[in-house]
Formats: C-alpha cells, sequence, structure tokens
C-alpha cells in the first residue's frame, strides 16, 4: 500500500478527516483538484484584492475548537478569528435601514421597535434556541447519523434531544411563524433558510435557530476565509500528511466491494486502505466508484438525491467604502416572497427580478484585504443552473448589472461608480472550478427527507474501506457540519482500522 488512507478533496470535510487520521499515525494524502485548501471556504488574490470563494462568516466556532482540540492543539495558534459585530444590517425595499448586535439584550431592543409582542417573543426564541443548539442540535453535528440505529443512539445519549424533535418535522416557516407575527421580524430572520439552500417553506425547523445561533458569536478569519482550511492544513502537515494540488481523482478502485485506492486524471494509481471523499456523493457513487459497481438498491437510492441549488457569487473590488453598516448586510423580502421566488422562480429557470442578497463585506474586518482605502464586496444570492433565457456564460456581465440594478433600484445602493475590479462566478464556474455537479454548493439538497440518517452516510454501506465527508453527508452545508463531518468519517476509521 501506497497510503494508509487516501481523501478525494482539501474541502473542510476532507481536511478536517484528514488530520484526525495524521494525527492518529496514519500515513495520509489529500489529493485537491484545484492549487489550493478550502473549496467552498477560500479565497484568492485578484489585483491586489482578496476575494472570498464562497463563505463569508463562521458560526458555531466551537466546533473548530472540538477538531483542533482533538488534534492536541489550539485554535487560536493556527486561526486568528476576528468577532463580527453587528451580525447582520438590513435594508428593506422601502428605503429602511436597521441593524441586529451579537447581543440579545441589543437585539429585543431592535425587534421591540418594530413589534413590542415580538420582542417577548424573541426572549423566547433565545432561550429555546439556546438549548436546542447547545444541547440538541450541536450535539449532533460531530456524531455519525448513517442509519436509524446511529439516530436512536444518538437520541438516547441526549435525552433533550427528544424535546426538540419536533423542530426536525415542522418547516423553518412554521417555526418562524409561531414566535414572531411581524412581517419585517419575521423577514429578518428567513434568510438562514437558504443558507441549506432551500425556502423557508421547505427548509427543516431546526434551521431556524440559527437565527438565534448567530448571536453567540460570529467570526471572520484574518487574511480571509481560507485561514480555516489553512490552519487545518497546516495542523494535517505538521503531523506528517501531505497535500497534492492540481491531482483531480477519476475513479475510486476497488477490490470486490473494497476501495483499495484512486486513478487520478493522468491515469497514476494510488494505493491505500482507506479512501475518504470529500466530493458531492451523487459524483463519487455514480462517476468514481461507477454506477455499474453499485447493487440495485442503493443505485436508486443515490439517484434520488437532488443536488443543491448554487449561488452565484459577484466580488467587488471598490476604490471607496461602501455605504453599509456591517460586515454582512442582507437586502431583505418578505417570507413570502422568498418562498415565491424559489417555487415561481428558480423553478421556471428565471433569475428574479426582485427579491434578497447578502452582501458580505470582508474588509469591514480585515482592511489588509485590499490597497489602503479601498474595499472587497461578495455578493451572494442564489439563481438556477439552467437558465430559461440565457447562458452563464455569455450572460455574465448581464447579471452582473440585473444585481447591481436591483441593489440601485430595490435598497438605493450604489457601487458602479466605485468599481475597480468586477468579477462573477457562475453556477457553471463553480462547477468547472470544484467539480461541483451543476454547480451545488451545498452537496445534496438538505430537506427533511435527505437529513441524518436519509442523507448518505459517513462509512459507505456499499463499499468497504470508503468514507464520505462535507456537505453531502450529515449534517449537510456550512463550515461547522462539513469540520463535524470531517470528524464523525475520522472517528469510523479509526474504529474500523485504529
Ligand atoms: C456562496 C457560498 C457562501 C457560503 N457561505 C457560508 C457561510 O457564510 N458560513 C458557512 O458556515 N458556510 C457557508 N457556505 C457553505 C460552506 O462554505 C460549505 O458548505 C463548505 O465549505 C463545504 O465543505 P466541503 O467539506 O463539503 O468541501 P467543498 O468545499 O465542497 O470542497 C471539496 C473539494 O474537493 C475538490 N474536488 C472535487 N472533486 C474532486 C476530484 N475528483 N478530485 C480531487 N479533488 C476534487 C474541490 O476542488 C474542493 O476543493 C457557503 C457556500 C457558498 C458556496
Amino acid at each position: 500500500m501506497d497510503y494508509d488512507a487516501v481523501v478525494i478533496g482539501a474541502g473542510l470535510g476532507g481536511l478536517s478527516c484528514a488530520s484526525v487520521l495524521a494525527r492518529n499515525g496514519f500515513k495520509v494524502l489529500v489529493l485537491e483538484n484545484t492549487g489550493q485548501v478550502g473549496g467552498c471556504c477560500s479565497s484568492f488574490d485578484h489585483q491586489g484584492y482578496r476575494f472570498d470563494i464562497g463563505a463569508s462568516i463562521v458560526e458555531l466556532k466551537w466546533v473548530i475548537d472540538d477538531l483542533f482540540h482533538k488534534l492536541g492543539k489550539r485554535t487560536e495558534d493556527f486561526i486568528d478569528f476576528i468577532p463580527i459585530d453587528p451580525i447582520y444590517g438590513f435594508f428593506t425595499a422601502d428605503g429602511r435601514r436597521f441593524s441586529y448586535p451579537v447581543s440579545i439584550e441589543g437585539t429585543r431592543e431592535v425587534i421591540a421597535g418594530f413589534s413590542p409582542e415580538d420582542a417577548i417573543a424573541w426572549d423566547r426564541f433565545a432561550e429555546v434556541g439556546s438549548e436546542a443548539i447547545n444541547f440538541a442540535f450541536g450535539k449532533v453535528m460531530s456524531e455519525s447519523m448513517g442509519t436509524m440505529k446511529d439516530m436512536l443512539r444518538v437520541a438516547a445519549a441526549n435525552p433533550k434531544l427528544a424535546k426538540y424533535l419536533k423542530y426536525m418535522v415542522l418547516n423553518f416557516e412554521s417555526v418562524l411563524c409561531k414566535f414572531f407575527k411581524n412581517d419585517t421580524v419575521r423577514a429578518s430572520m428567513s434568510l438562514q433558510s437558504y443558507f441549506v439552500g432551500l425556502p423557508p417553506a421547505l427548509c427543516p425547523g431546526y434551521v431556524a435557530f440559527l437565527a438565534y445561533s448567530e448571536h453567540e458569536g460570529i467570526f471572520y478569519p484574518r487574511g480571509g476565509m481560507i485561514g480555516i482550511p489553512q490552519g487545518i492544513a497546516d495542523a494535517f502537515t505538521q503531523f506528517g500528511g501531505e497535500i497534492r494540488f492540481n491531482s483531480r481523482v477519476d475513479k475510486v478502485l476497488t477490490d470486490g466491494k473494497r476501495a483499495c485506492g484512486v486513478e487520478l486524471a493522468d491515469g497514476t494509481q494510488i494505493r491505500s486502505n482507506v479512501v475518504v471523499s470529500n466530493i458531492n456523493a451523487k459524483t463519487l457513487y455514480l462517476q468514481l466508484v461507477g454506477e455499474e459497481k453499485l447493487p440495485a438498491w442503493a443505485k436508486r437510492a443515490i439517484k434520488s438525491y437532488e443536488v443543491s441549488i448554487p449561488a452565484p457569487m459577484i466580488m467587488l473590488g471598490l476604490d471607496a467604502k461602501p455605504d453599509l453598516d456591517a460586515h454582512h448586510s442582507f437586502c431583505y423580502a418578505t417570507l413570502d416572497e422568498m418562498n415565491r421566488i424559489w417555487f415561481e422562480d428558480y423553478a421556471n429557470n428565471r433569475v428574479p427580478d426582485g427579491g434578497f442578497m447578502l452582501i458580505s463585506w470582508p474588509t469591514h474586518a480585515d482592511p489588509s484585504l485590499a490597497p489602503e482605502g479601498h474595499h472587497c464586496l461578495n455578493l451572494v444570492s442564489f439563481a438556477p443552473y439552467d437558465l430559461a433565457d440565457g447562458d452563464w456564460d455569455r450572460d455574465r456581465e448581464k447579471y452582473l448589472d440585473t444585481m447591481l440594478g436591483l441593489l440601485e433600484k430595490n435598497f438605493n445602493l450604489k457601487l458602479r461608480d466605485h468599481i475597480q475590479v468586477a468579477k462573477v462566478n457562475t453556477p457553471k464556474d463553480f462547477e468547472r472550478l470544484l467539480l461541483h455537479p451543476r454547480g451545488a454548493v451545498y452537496g445534496l439538497q438538505s430537506d427533511i427527507t435527505c437529513s441524518a440518517a436519509f442523507r448518505p452516510g459517513a462509512r459507505s454501506r456499499v463499499v468497504k474501506g470508503l468514507y464520505l465527508t462535507g456537505a453531502s453527508t450529515h449534517l449537510g452545508g456550512g463550515v461547522a457540519p462539513t469540520i463535524g463531518s470531517g470528524m464523525v468519517a475520522g472517528d469510523f476509521i479509526l474504529k474500523d482500522f485504529g
């Protein structure tokens, strides 16, 4: 054998698993298609500006601390996190602005300005959210949920989970509406459903508590989001781990029903006892393993998953400070509009001409990302992969113009005169760069039928020695969940091979 374990992809899930294995004496090789670590949580330099590729902040940072603790190290020796406050600035279509600070009390005061009744509901929401995140859902982040047996085991070990199971069954919208009555307040907490790539009507209810969990602190790593995967990669290489860039894996090699290595695009074969995948689970099973090697049930099961919606990103380098109030600004739509955009615009392959957008302003936290006096902005929205009336490669400029127009028309935010650099990463770019099928940014869709035991398991049931990490597995997309998934896969491998 060349290696004990080979990891396909240097995203957060792959690197986290690789570092756990390397720390435990495994000889590990990570193979990455691009020239850098991090996948959807990364950054790149372009004409003097450093832009983030996907993720723009970290919440539930304690999962990262758990990983470094597992590695016998301290997070702060590898990643310099800057706390972010306020959490969001909001732009409403009628020209109002407000922001939510990290402080629960401060946020209550802002909410009281809209509805005294909802300000009281906020306290209750924060209380339930704190317990749900810290004693129930947070606990399952780094626990395997691959089978019903796993789910029962985790539920038995966390009695409080049972109390909150209803939030797995209810949808996001009904959880939000159960607590809050005011339209502005509801709208201000609706974006989080799209953090897992779904509208409020389809998103699992527990995700609604992200609107609370952010108040436990959100953070930005100094030097750009790449600081997180780079910190994990540094710990990994200190344990003797190897990363090979510009190395696309085209096949998982099997010996009977057991994984025994990988084959690269250039035909090189690398043998290993364990193969860890950090790529989309559909691509893994249907292409890299090969659907002809799957039993009929597994083929049907993996084909039944939908991949998640893409999130085109606009990156802007500005020669002036933008007129914003926070690291994150949310140009928002009502709850109904968030649903309508999904069921009418996205379903009919249209880019909405109104709607919502997240503006991320990383130079607010870390001015060193741009030349002095200049700033970086990311505009993030969602859009279909197929366009009824257009083509992403041809219509890149049109998309930029539409989004800048939307900010001007609906939110009175004028950026055009200060743009020095503009780059659009379309769903097709995400597909080409990170090999995400149909530009899927969160692996597989994360509705309730594709959560926990209903999501592809961390330990493959059809190919022995094959393990899955990243957004396609439990708990889905996000910095903290994918790091959690890497720890889950690592624990399985240590149990099976350690
Ligand atoms: C626009 C956007 C905004 C986001 N914002 C946030 C946020 O603010 N906060 C948050 O918590 N999360 C956010 N997320 C989600 C979060 O960034 C991702 O869920 C997480 O980073 C995904 O990690 P992963 O382990 O699934 O790996 P990925 O990031 O998917 O990385 C997979 C890696 O595998 C490589 N690869 C693929 N195929 C192959 C192959 N065949 N051979 C070799 N290498 C291969 C890719 O190049 C890539 O580097 C955002 C995502 C996007 C896209």
